[in-house]
């Protein structure tokens, strides 16, 4: 009887492989092992142990070496693995090595001992935590919701405005669980924001091991910090998406802040979304989930009025009054540039009073694109169907998809003449405006481009805190979770851009970006005002945002979507294909979805059409949709129709499927 152990491996393949192993035991499974593939060495991981198998003895290769110096993958752990790959009809192999932390994936050099030892915990000298805030009585409530169900399965959703006090919620919350000796997972959606986070948790539980995880860990941080929440080391592991997968031997807690954001859905390769699998995963350890936003999405706020999960709400700020939102309408009879006479007179009584502004708008560089006025001609990017934006002060043309660069012609490269003139509005450009007009206020832009180097944004957010800033000017990356005590008035330019789109989830995502944005202002004493400039400041969605009413323009929303029959009263996946010509893509949709009417069952195939931006970095992309009334009934048809794809002939086509898509 020959021992042999079935392993999962990094491969696009649904299968698993089996090679001998004269010592295995059962100790093994969820072990990492070395073993030759094809012409080189890889890691796998050890799914079973056996003493049979399909492959020919004769063939049956051996491993070289189980890495027995690592603690292996807990039962627990799999399961959630296993459940990805399932509904993410994604190879389990892939799955599985793509959660691990980057060091654990490489075959380690023979000689080197690579086990990582724990950090001695951070014990700090001394023992005065942070005060715990006195809960008000909503806080209170939501606390004891959730207290109750520890210990078992519950999923809730915290429905609180910006500034009611989730993130206390959360660490009483998680204060409970440690002393019950459990472990709290906590998923935020930035990174910007874990340190400031991480620092906070840090002095309410002095105490308590902390680790965070997130991409700009180096891989040595990130193996440490995954092993400490392994070992049950740490206690409190506070992450971006891809923590979810860290195995937590005690978990007792998970929640996700900002629940709706896009960022909690991975887009390439693994397509989850962390915050379903947190749910599922709490699902799995009978442990409770608390989904925390001020506009949840709709699925979650779906199911938290329709009795899924338990909705709690916190409906006032702590210690402020909610920010005075008014629409402008755009009139160019009164405007200066890209403002209105009314948002630039704000902004002056603003400095008057020795307060701060903010002008948001959702674009970086200077101008979105270069233009010739005598023909007409755009600075298109040559590798993807987008114009090159127009960057300063040293003039150069980007593209935000493809990342390509290049410098501004002289003169038009279709007419020759030299009269090219940059088009709209950027980040840049609103900075440059602003200096000009307010001479003695100290403008700071902030956007992906001026924070690009380590700690910048650090020490911007220093600055603003310090009042060292009169002005800012940014992108979203200014939306999201930041406290600034001085800010009181936020200017919207180009809303409306963002208002009309193909997309049907258009609405919900720009109400939930600028109620964030409306969330900074005002989280002092003086009240907040938002000036939002628009051309429709009837449109229902001003409306219901001036009213601060989440849950009546949500409602409404929802009954839309039932009637067009939209998620989440559907359920969808989506094909993607991508081929040198976008007709390539096309065709290998087209037979993709005639092998799915083949296959039949409670399923609604769409047409193939081309993707919104068909070319990216030289490449063509179309897609095809899917669609069922059935979650089971979808999984079904996508298990099958997944498996037959994979056995045609792709060669020049690269496709890949999507379950829950929240881009079409
Ligand atoms: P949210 O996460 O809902 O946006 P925060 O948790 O950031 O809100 O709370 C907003 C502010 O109110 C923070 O400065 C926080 O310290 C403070 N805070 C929270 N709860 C209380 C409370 N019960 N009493 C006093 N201050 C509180
Ligand atoms: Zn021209
Ligand atoms: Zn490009």
């Amino acid at each position: 009887m020959t021992a042999v152990v079935r392993l999962v491996l990094d491969v696009p393949l649904d299968k698993v492989f089996d090679y001998r192993l004269e010592d295995a035991s059962a100790t093994d499974r969820g072990r990492l092992a070395v073993v030759p593939f094809g012409s080189r060495t890889t890691v796998g991981m050890i799914l079973d142990v056996t003493d049979a198998s399909d492959v020919d003895p004769a063939q049956l290769k051996s491993v070289t070496r189980v890495l027995r110096e690592e603690p292996a993958l807990s039962p627990d752990d799999w399961q959630l693995l296993r459940f990805a790959s399932d509904y993410y009809h994604y190879p389990l192999g892939q799955a599985v090595m793509g959660a691990l932390p980057l060091r654990l994936r490489k075959p380690p050099r023979a000689t080197a001992a690579r086990a990582v030892r724990p950090r001695a915990a951070r014990i700090r000298a001394a023992a005065d935590p942070a005060p715990f805030h006195e809960l008000t009585e909503a806080q209170l409530a939501a606390v004891e919701a959730v207290g109750a169900q520890l210990g078992r399965f519950a999923a809730f959703l915290l429905l609180g405005v910006t500034g009611s006090g989730k993130t206390e919620v959360y660490l009483r919350l998680a204060a409970d669980v440690l002393d019950r000796g459990n472990q709290v997972l906590m998923l935020v959606p930035e990174i910007a924001l874990t340190p400031q986070l991480e620092s906070m948790v840090q002095a309410r539980f002095p105490q308590t091991r902390l680790v965070s995880l997130h991409s700009a860990l180096n891989e040595t941080e990130r193996l440490t910090n995954w092993r400490a929440a392994q070992t049950g080391d740490a206690r409190i592991v506070l992450g971006t998406r891809l923590a979810v997968f860290t195995p937590l031997p005690q978990l007792g807690l998970i929640v996700v802040d900002e629940e709706h954001d896009g960022s909690f859905k991975q887009t390439e390769g693994f397509c989850y979304s962390a915050r379903d699998l947190a749910i599922a995963r709490a699902h799995q350890r009978g442990v409770p989930v608390v989904l925390g936003s001020a506009t949840p999405s709709l699925e979650t706020y779906h199911n938290a009025t329709s009795g899924r999960y338990t909705l709690l709400e916190l409906p006032q700020r702590i210690n402020a009054r909610p920010p005075r939102i008014e629409c402008i309408p755009l009139d160019r009879r009164q405007m200066t540039g890209s403002f209105t006479t009314r948002l630039l007179d704000a902004i002056e009584s603003c400095l008057v009073r020795k307060d701060q502004a903010l002008v948001f708008i959702n674009r970086r560089g200077y101008a979105p694109v270069l233009t010739c006025r005598h023909c007409g001609w755009l600075s298109g990017c040559d590798r993807c169907s987008a114009q090159l934006v127009l960057h300063m002060p040293k003039p150069r043309l980007h593209c935000h998809h493809c990342g390509h660069e290049r410098r501004v012609p002289d003169a038009c490269p279709q007419c020759g003449e030299q009269d090219l003139t940059p088009l709209g509005q950027g980040t840049q450009r609103i900075e440059e405006a602003l200096r000009d007009r307010f001479t003695e206020a100290r403008v700071l832009r902030i956007d992906r481009d001026s924070t690009r180097r380590k700690h910048a944004w650090d020490a911007m957010r220093e600055q603003i805190r310090s009042r060292d800033v009169d002005i800012l000017v940014g992108t979203q990356m200014l939306a999201k979770g930041h406290d600034f005590p001085h800010l009181a008035l936020v200017g919207v330019l180009n809303a409306d851009s963002m208002l009309y789109s193909a997309d049907f989830r258009a609405a919900e995502r720009l109400y939930a970006l600028l109620t964030q944005v409306a969330g900074r202002a005002g989280r002092g004493e003086s009240q907040g005002e938002v000036l939002i400039q628009t051309e429709y400041p009837a449109h229902p969605l001003y409306a219901a945002l001036r009213e601060q009413d989440f849950r009546g323009f949500a409602d409404q929303l929802l009954a839309e979507r039932r009637q067009a029959g939209f998620p989440p009263f559907v359920h969808q996946a989506l094909l993607r294909a991508e081929a040198r010509e976008v007709a390539k893509a096309l065709e290998f949709l087209e037979h993709a979805r005639a092998l799915g009417r083949e296959i039949g069952g409670n399923v609604q195939l769409f047409d193939a059409v081309p993707a919104l931006l068909v070319r990216l970095a030289g490449r063509e992309r179309a897609q095809l949709l899917v669609q069922s009334g059935s979650r089971t009934d979808l999984h079904a048809f996508l298990k099958t129709w997944r498996a037959r794809l994979g056995q045609g002939k792709t060669s020049r086509v690269r496709w890949a499927l999507e379950v829950d898509p929240l881009e079409l």
